[in-house]
């Protein structure tokens, strides 16, 4: 059985991005993978503005105000913000607003709460301001000509305000990646359906169509494929047309029942399957040929059990997906933290144990560690990354994995 980060280093490395990009207005672009770098066509702020309401001025006019000379300016003109400024005559003061322009001359602003405004309209300064106060430099946020997002980010909203500070109306993304995904189980039904005995509802759907939708992939649902090989192949073939990834779920164990190894064996090729974790075992990864065009649908075959299709989603498909679009840093950060429990033996493979932040800042465990159990999943906050035949004793840390992390 291969190891975990060996699994996904090869998975990563067979991952090629996906070539074709489309231009989306930039308002329309969140979690969008940029397909170009956005260079800045300008200095952010593009002049030298006040960050305070109050009076732009010299720094040499107002010397000695500090020492308790009575400095007095009168005001010759008035800066709101989106205003041009004239240059400012020496010996006076600006009024000014935040966001306005600073006039050429003016070297600080003192914001009004330290201004005095006397009745025949001259301001007072009982301080002399530093050069600079209260000025945000032209530039200060972004330099013309310099990358501001480099191709292969994800956009965030942060990210998208960024390319509209330097005016960006529209970029360039990759487009989203296609996915097809099937389920296998003759004791699959929907939620709304009758569930005779023997019968259990399709709790993957759910959770995997949640799961591709948060990273933005187009979804071909082809719904419950019966537990027959020739189904299985059709439904493979089909698939493999339009899509960049085929997206399996259940019957990729060793069972008679099985049939999606055969299928993808007959329809294109493994070239791994079973990794050292727990839960999660049983996945499989290859890829299906597209009819006579020789070229190749990703293949990725999860486990039917609902923690093990959801951790090996979370710690696979998304980084594999990430790639196919183009992101380059796909690795969830993980953290140091306290176990507060202990586990007295460890399990050969590599386990991903659900987990929950306390109020101490340790991690408590949640009791059942079943792969069926999908309570724990919502009940935890993320993953314990526990390598082999290692047990854990309170106080110990460990590497854990947030779900916010994995999801992003
Ligand atoms: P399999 O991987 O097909 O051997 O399935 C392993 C276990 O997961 C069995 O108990 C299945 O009934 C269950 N299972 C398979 N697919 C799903 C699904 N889509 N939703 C919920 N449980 C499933
Ligand atoms: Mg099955």
């Amino acid at each position: 059985m291969l190891a975990t980060a060996e699994a996904l280093s090869r998975l990563l490395d067979a991952a090629r991005r996906v070539d074709a990009r489309e231009r989306v207005d930039t308002l329309d672009a969140l979690d969008r993978v940029l397909a170009a770098d956005v260079t800045s066509p300008l200095d952010v702020p593009p002049m030298h503005t006040s960050s305070m309401d109050g009076y732009a001025v010299r720094v040499a006019d107002l010397a000695g105000a500090s020492e308790g000379a009575n400095i007095a300016l009168p005001v010759s003109q008035r800066i709101p913000a989106g205003h041009a400024a004239q240059p400012l005559a020496a010996g006076t003061a600006a009024r000014i607003f935040t966001g306005a322009t600073v006039p050429p001359g003016a070297d600080a602003v003192v914001m009004q709460e330290m201004a005095q405004v006397s009745d025949d309209g001259r301001v007072a300064f009982a301080q002399t301001p530093a050069a600079g106060e209260w000025i945000t430099r032209q530039g200060a946020d972004i330099r013309r000509d310099s990358v501001i997002l480099p191709a292969g980010t994800r956009l965030t909203p942060q990210a998208l305000g960024l390319a509209a500070s330097v005016g960006c109306a529209q970029l360039d993304v990759v487009r989203p990646v296609r996915v097809a995904i099937f389920f296998t189980g003759d004791e699959l039904r929907m939620p709304g359906e009758p569930l005779e005995p023997g019968a259990i509802y399709n709790s993957n759907r759910f959770t995997l169509r949640a799961l591709l939708a948060k990273l933005g992939c187009e979804v071909t649902d082809l719904g419950i494929v019966p537990d027959r090989l020739d189904a299985t192949r059709e439904t493979l073939r089909r698939a493999a047309t339009d899509h960049d990834l085929i997206l399996t779920c259940g019957g990729v164990s060793v069972g008679e029942e099985d049939h999606v190894k055969p299928a993808v064996e007959a329809e294109g090729r493994i070239s791994m399957w079973q990794i050292a974790m727990k839960p999660g075992k049983p996945l499989a990864f290859g890829a299906v040929r597209r009819g006579d065009s020789g070229s190749e649908a990703y293949f990725i075959g999860l486990p039917g059990n609902p923690v093990s299709s959801f951790c090996t989603f979370l710690l696979f498909v998304r980084p594999f997906l990430l790639r196919l679009a183009g992101v380059k840093n796909v690795a969830p950060r993980v953290f140091s933290m306290r176990a507060d429990f202990s586990q007295k033996k460890g399990d050969r493979r590599n386990e991903f144990l659900r987990a929950r932040v306390n109020e101490s800042g340790g991690l408590d465990l949640f009791e059942n560690q079943s792969s069926a159990v999908l309570t724990s999943t919502v009940w935890g906050d993320g993953l314990i990354d526990n390598p082999p035949n290692h047990a854990i004793s309170t106080g110990e840390i460990v590497r854990f994995i947030p779900f916010s992390e994995l999801m992003r």
